[in-house]
């Protein structure tokens, strides 16, 4: 049966990596190939940014860690999650770097023998890494040296560089990185060099203040707001499988959501919100025949979708239908889901024929 294709442009991954190599001026851009590479593939997608140059890349977990090891060997690879209890041991093993977020992963990763490995700081997002009031006592610990002997990066997250809305989001902005300031100079006054690193896409395009040694990317490379200028990398293209005329009143989909306005036609592709298109696109997406839109019909189902080609008389079994691409971008449909592109790609799933078109 025909079947949708998902195609990942490795040449404009490529791309966009040099773009925000080449906007981060002297800092090292480094790659964020979490969650499977967002949805794109982590070992073809870290491999191609390998060979354009990329040295650093961070994943959120040891598992995802170990997957890349075993594809990049040499690459320096940071678990941003952290590690503890026997982790430590693995990832020490193979060479990988936790982001230690606490105190006690900080004693942990010392006591086990130490290594390479990154600190993350929180300064005010809240969520991870460690708060500024534990740095004051860890400050205080004569062992914090020698625990933290591998240290090559310490780096903090910003809450708000992806908002356009000026005002309150870039003073966060600016409170994050006055505070990121005050921190690693703390540190530096009790430990050997080391690097930092403040910004992921949004904060590269924020400008250099917020570049520091190391940037972050992630969805710029994949082709995501907020890196205005990124090359489309993903590509999803459905044939129709099956077409039918129906009457005026006549209903489509569960629920019976949408009834036809007039005699129809109903175009069905095999794909649905178990494909990552999301159920919030009922009644309300768009998909797009030659360039032209085409709403989504009654409500996505696990495996399917119906639209609505009544204006397209073209349209048959066969015809292919674009729902991200150059018309589409990731972002639209995010947007028409109600989401981000971030859980558009990570929510592709795995059920896809996958095409990669190389980087040369
Ligand atoms: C995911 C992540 C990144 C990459 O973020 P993008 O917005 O996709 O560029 C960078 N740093 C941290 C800590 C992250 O969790």
């Amino acid at each position: 049966m025909a079947a949708p294709v998902l195609t990942i442009d490795l040449g404009a991954l490529v791309r966009n990596w040099q773009a925000l190599d080449r906007l981060s001026g002297d800092a090292e851009t480094a790659a964020a190939v979490k969650a499977d590479a967002y949805g794109c593939g982590i070992a073809p997608v870290a491999q191609a940014l390998s060979n354009a140059g990329c040295q650093s890349f961070f994943v959120a977990t040891l598992d995802e860690a170990a997957t890349l090891h075993s594809v990049l060997p040499d690459a320096r690879i940071f678990i941003l999650n952290g590690v503890t209890g026997e982790e430590c041991q693995v990832a020490r093993n193979l060479g990988l770097r936790p982001c230690l977020n606490a105190p006690h992963q900080i004693a942990e990763w010392g006591a086990g023998g130490g290594g390479p490995c990154a600190l993350q700081l929180d300064t005010g997002m809240s969520r991870l890494g460690v708060e500024p009031r534990d740095l004051d006592k860890m400050l205080q610990n004569p062992a914090l040296p020698t625990a933290l002997g591998g240290l090559e990066l310490v780096m903090s997250h910003l809450a708000c560089a992806d908002d356009t809305n000026a005002g309150e989001a870039a003073d966060m902005s600016a409170r994050q990185r006055a505070a990121f300031e005050t921190l690693t100079a703390a540190l530096s006054a009790v430990l050997p060099p080391f690097k930092r690193s403040l910004a992921a896409t949004g904060g590269t395009v924020l400008g250099r203040d917020y570049h520091y040694d190391l940037v972050r990317c992630g969805i710029g490379l994949y082709g995501g707001t907020p890196f205005a200028e990124a090359e489309t990398v993903v590509h999803l293209t459905s044939p129709i499988i099956q077409i039918r005329d129906i009457e005026e009143g006549d209903a489509v989909g569960y629920g019976a959501t949408w009834r036809a306005q007039r005699p129809s036609r109903i175009a069905t592709l095999p794909l649905g919100y178990g494909d990552g298109l999301h159920r919030t696109l009922s009644d309300s997406g768009t998909v797009y025949i030659n360039g032209q839109p085409a709403p989504v019909a009654g409500r996505v189902s696990m495996d399917l979708l119906t639209i609505d080609v009544t204006d397209h008389p073209d349209a048959d079994k066969d015809t292919q239908v674009e729902i991200i691409g150059k018309t589409q971008s990731v972002d639209a449909l995010a947007t028409a889901a109600g989401t981000i592109g971030y859980e558009i790609l990570t929510s592709l799933g795995t059920r896809y024929e996958r095409r990669y078109k190389n980087a040369s």
